[in-house]
């Protein structure tokens, strides 16, 4: 079997929000299709270590936030790659409460629906949550993030037909790509770190001394050369 088969699904990425007792939290997913129009029905498949998962087990809510195209890494990152165990990811994130209780996001985001959970299937590392859609609404046009645009568009590596490929030349092929060890976040720098004001073309060694992850936020201590 290739593993790499798996790459060519599709799909979007979006930030899952639950409650439980008085607290909120949040994480992405990408694993999240409708199944039915009439009621109107999703199907989210949630690893079951996650927070999130344990507050949809528990509230039987939560809210679907649609993330636009152009949201940062670093949002993407702090509900992604930190846990609401160690971190309240609402702190610093512009959010309302929906009908049921439940946070979405008023920043970034396109669109989000409420769901109540009908069905949990258990899939053995995972649940996959059945739910009907109470209510829906769409905070501006854009167009969707994708898995695909995160991972090859947002990390690092840009299509040569996109008008803003630069070309690599030589000597900037020798500078080092570095891996973030807490995330797998790549800095390439031939593409710098546009959202944090770096430059492309900055090695990894003039970035500066407080620069972090644009994914999760580590230090720069945290990374390795690539070999
Ligand atoms: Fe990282």
């Amino acid at each position: 079997m290739d593993p790499k088969s798996f790459f060519k699904i599709s799909y979007g990425v979006y930030i899952i929000s639950s409650k439980k007792g008085g607290r909120f939290n949040g994480q992405v997913a990408n694993a999240m299709m409708q199944v039915t129009s009439d009621p109107p029905q999703i199907a989210l498949a949630l690893n079951k270590n996650n927070l999130t998962h344990e507050f949809i087990k528990d509230s039987g809510v939560f809210t679907l936030s649609i993330l636009s195209q152009d949201a940062p890494l670093n949002l993407i990152g702090g509900f992604g790659f930190k846990s609401g165990r160690d971190v309240d990811k609402f702190a610093d994130t512009p959010y309302r409460v929906g009908r049921n209780g439940c946070p979405y996001l008023t920043e970034n985001v396109l669109c989000y629906l409420e769901g109540k959970t009908v069905k949990d299937v258990d899939v053995g590392t995972h649940t996959i949550f059945v739910a009907v859609i109470t209510d829906a609404e769409v905070l501006r046009e854009g167009e969707p993030m994708t898995y695909a645009y995160y991972h090859q568009t947002k990390r690092g590596t840009t299509p040569k037909t996109a008008p803003t490929y630069v070309e690599i030349k030589k000597e900037e092929r020798a500078m080092k790509k570095y891996t973030c060890k807490v995330c797998g976040y790549e800095y390439d720098p031939s593409q710098g770190d546009p959202e944090a004001g770096v430059a492309p073309n900055t090695p990894f060694e003039k970035l500066p001394a407080d620069w972090v992850c644009p994914v999760c936020g580590a230090g720069k201590d945290q990374f390795e050369a690539q070999g």
